[in-house]
């Protein structure tokens, strides 16, 4: 039996399946954005262990950045940490060309970062509302815009993947559940799923593939506050029919197929990765 999270309440910890190394990335060259923690770090490990080189950034914590980077070197792939901050072109700029500079080639592209700042709207600052929309949607734009740039030159190399490119989006559950609090998270994450697939439909006849990951509850740093306590956790699983939290892992393996040649015709849709927390949970009951 797995070990309780919670001893006192006998919530499980995550009973989630551990998979066999599969090197379907082998000789493919990755940026994972924000992946010194959380979703980022678990999709670069991830990355990492199916065969890629991965380049991590941060925009803060150097160390963890680096240790995310060593982790994936003893997987036996190229890995190294970059600081650059999304919404920034000239520093998304530079963490391109350095990606170039160290890999020669670049497959891959995950806009995972992301933030929250809320507020009730008649008290959100226009700040907090830049703030949310220049990482989560600009970033986003900045990073696939370059990326987009180099897979076109590239072409296809048969030899690596059947396509030229494959960038992954990461969005929210919160791109199709209204958020009240987190109007500029929620209007940032649904601005995602469309630019995920208007981007998908240019540039398809490219051969790059364009997909979103819209993840439900994740236990991250990100929502702390929703899982940390025995009450926070009971609260959650009410939005969850499958009661459970997801584990960053499980986002990461997700990326790994749909970077990967077993997801080929998959293009310009979002897995839902929650647990079940877009099925209306509120109807679990019979309504
Ligand atoms: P996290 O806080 O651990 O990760 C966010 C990452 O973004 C951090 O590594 C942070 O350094 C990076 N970041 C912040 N500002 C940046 C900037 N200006 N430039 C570059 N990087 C920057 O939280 P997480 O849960 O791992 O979130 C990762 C992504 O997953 C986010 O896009 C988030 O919206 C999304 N998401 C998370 C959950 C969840 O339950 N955890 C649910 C849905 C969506």
């Amino acid at each position: 039996m797995p070990k309780d999270f919670y001893t006192n309440n006998n919530l499980p910890e995550a009973i989630y399946p551990s998979c066999p190394i599969n090197r379907v990335l082998e000789g493919q060259t990755a940026i994972v954005t924000g992946s010194s923690s959380g979703i980022g770090k678990a999709v670069a490990i991830e990355l990492g262990k199916a065969g890629a080189d991965v380049l991590i950034n941060y925009s803060s914590n150097k160390q963890s950045a680096e240790e995310v980077a060593k982790e994936i070197q003893e997987y036996g792939g190229k890995a190294f940490a970059f600081k650059a901050d999304v919404s920034s072109e000239v520093e998304v700029q530079a963490m391109f060309s350095e990606a170039l500079n160290q890999f020669g080639s670049l497959d891959i592209l995950v806009n995972n970062s992301g933030i929250q700042q809320d507020a009730p709207i008649d008290e959100m600052t226009l700040e907090q509302w830049d703030k949310v929309i220049g990482v989560n949607l600009r970033g986003q734009f900045l990073c696939a815009r370059e990326a987009i740039k180099i897979f076109k030159k590239q072409g296809v190399k048969p030899e690596i993947s059947c396509a030229a490119g494959k960038i992954i989006c990461m969005s929210s559950v919160h791109d199709i559940i209204p958020w009240a609090g987190h109007v500029n998270y929620a209007a940032s994450k649904g601005g995602v799923l469309m630019f995920m697939k208007s981007v998908a439909q240019e540039v398809a006849p490219h051969r790059i593939r364009v997909n979103g990951i819209s993840p439900g509850a994740i236990r991250t740093p990100i929502n702390h506050e929703a899982w940390s306590t025995p009450e926070a956790y009971a609260d959650l699983m009410r939005l969850i029919p499958y009661k459970r939290i997801g584990e960053p892992a499980e986002i990461g393996r997700v990326a790994v197929w749909l970077a990967s040649d077993n997801s080929d015709y998959i293009n310009g849709t979002t897995m839902y990765v929650d647990g079940g927390m877009t099925l209306y949970p509120g109807f679990e009951s019979g309504g």
